[in-house]
């Protein structure tokens, strides 16, 4: 094969003397496959190059927000249009309330949005919210969710912290851990317990309704409907993390997909078209309990700031047509028939689990429906696979905590090579 990642290693080497392990986000270090992360040069269309001048056919897009691919004309004028005009005032701008507008047309169960900086922001702020509203103090997580790095959620977390090992956090104190409650994924006698013990002092109830950071998940059929039952009876509000899923399953996120109406919805990476953004939104009553019109106080000096907004504004501009949507399932479907195709010819033991354009593929014969059977997955398989596939030029999440993204830049000779890759990579890890 003889693929050269020399420069990357030398650049790893170098970053390692001033920034913590070498990566300003842990889930970037290859730690769980055992080699050096790659240094990105720059990204066209469905590709990256590193600094050793390899191509790479991307499936990471950034962790979720490049959708549409790097560089995709619009989002390039949009950002050079207002870098002309200033990058951030700290004052308010047009573009704010036109991304939002566009957020509650796309999203009916939201008639406020805030703009904050990233997903954590947003979850962060969203629970202090929920319990500003409630009065309560309790939240319910779901084990194997990632919803950032406050302390409140870094309980049971997936994505880094799994594929790291780490349980929880040194850090996190145990006054504020014990306020969190978790129960596994699909699991409705968990949650009914939790509620029926506690359902007086809970405030929300916080999850990924398709899960992508311990891979990707599909809820089960009524689990979330479930979820919109018992926290409504409970008088608990219901906060769909949609970090992830929002404008990526469905123009309207997870919950177009699944009709249900959360109380309260994050978001971030696609609302962002790349630029470090992230948003909670959700119900008048309860959005206008933040400051300045309500006591729950939340701000930010870059938050909204007009290159995030216009980024975020011209991306969702791109997707505001159902024929893309029907463009990312139709290469959804092709990746994910010719990757099923070589399992099954190859009768290797992993299966593909899939929704929408997220996509994970799992080390284990049987199906995955929660955090422990992710776990149980073969991770020392997962990690042979990844290199092979880095070696071919695809680029994956260096971990099987992860999901994998569809963007509309990729071609169908892109994935034709991506599932032939795969069939050699799963073929040699056969033998
Ligand atoms: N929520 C979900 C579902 C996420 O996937 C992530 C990040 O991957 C976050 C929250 C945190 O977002 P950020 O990394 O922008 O802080």
């Amino acid at each position: 094969m003889g693929i050269s990642w020399s420069k990357s290693s030398q650049a790893f080497a170098r970053a390692k003397q001033s920034i913590p392990g070498g990566v300003n986000s842990p889930a970037r270090a290859f730690t769980a496959v055992e080699m050096d992360p790659l240094f990105i040069e720059r990204g066209t269309g469905a590709y990256l190059y590193d600094l050793d001048g390899n191509q790479y056919i991307d499936y990471v897009n950034s962790w979720g927000p490049m959708i549409l691919g790097y560089n995709h004309p619009h989002v390039l004028a949009a950002l050079k249009d207002q870098l002309a005009k200033g990058s951030s005032f700290g004052a308010p701008t047009e573009v704010e309330t036109e991304l939002a507008e566009l957020i509650k047309e796309f999203c009916p169960a939201i008639d406020k949005v805030r703009m904050v900086n990233s997903g954590t922001e947003a979850t962060m702020s969203a629970i202090r919210l929920a319990r500003g509203y409630t009065g309560r103090d309790k939240i319910v997580k779901i084990e194997g969710c990632y919803h950032g790095h406050a302390d409140s959620l870094l309980v049971e977390a997936g994505s880094g912290v799994a594929t790291l090992g780490i349980k929880g956090s040194p850090g996190v104190t145990s006054n504020t851990a014990c306020e969190t409650i978790v129960v596994p994924f699909n699991d409705q006698p968990a949650v009914e317990q939790v509620f029926t013990e506690y359902g007086s002092e809970i405030a929300a109830l916080i999850l990924e309704p398709v899960t992508g950071n311990m891979g990707v998940i599909a809820p089960q059929t009524a689990y979330l409907k479930f979820l919109r039952s018992i926290t409504k009876k409970y008088q608990s509000l219901l906060i769909f993390d949609e970090v992830m899923t929002g404008f990526r399953l469905a123009r309207g996120g997870a919950q177009e997909l699944y009709n249900i109406a959360a109380d309260l919805t994050t978001f971030g990476k696609i609302i962002g078209g790349g630029m470090p953004v992230g948003a909670f939104a959700g119900k008048k009553e309860i959005m206008d309990y933040i400051a300045p019109d309500g006591p729950v106080y939340q701000a930010g000096t870059l938050s909204g700031n007009p290159m995030a907004m216009q980024a975020g504004l011209a991306t969702l501009k791109e997707l505001n047509d159902s024929q893309k949507y029907q463009k990312l399932a139709e290469l959804s479907q092709q990746l994910a028939a010719g990757i099923e195709k070589n399992i099954a010819e190859l009768d290797f033991p992993a299966h593909l689990s899939k929704v929408g354009s997220m996509f994970t593929l799992f080390f284990s014969k049987e199906e995955v429906k929660n955090y422990h059977d992710v776990q149980n997955c073969r991770l020392d398989l997962f990690a042979s696979y990844f290199k092979l596939m880095l070696a071919q030029g695809i680029y994956l999440p260096p971990s099987q905590f992860e999901a994998n993204f569809i963007s509309l830049a990729l071609s169908k000779a892109d994935l034709e090579k991506t599932i032939a890759a795969n069939y050699q990579a799963l073929k040699q890890l056969r033998t």
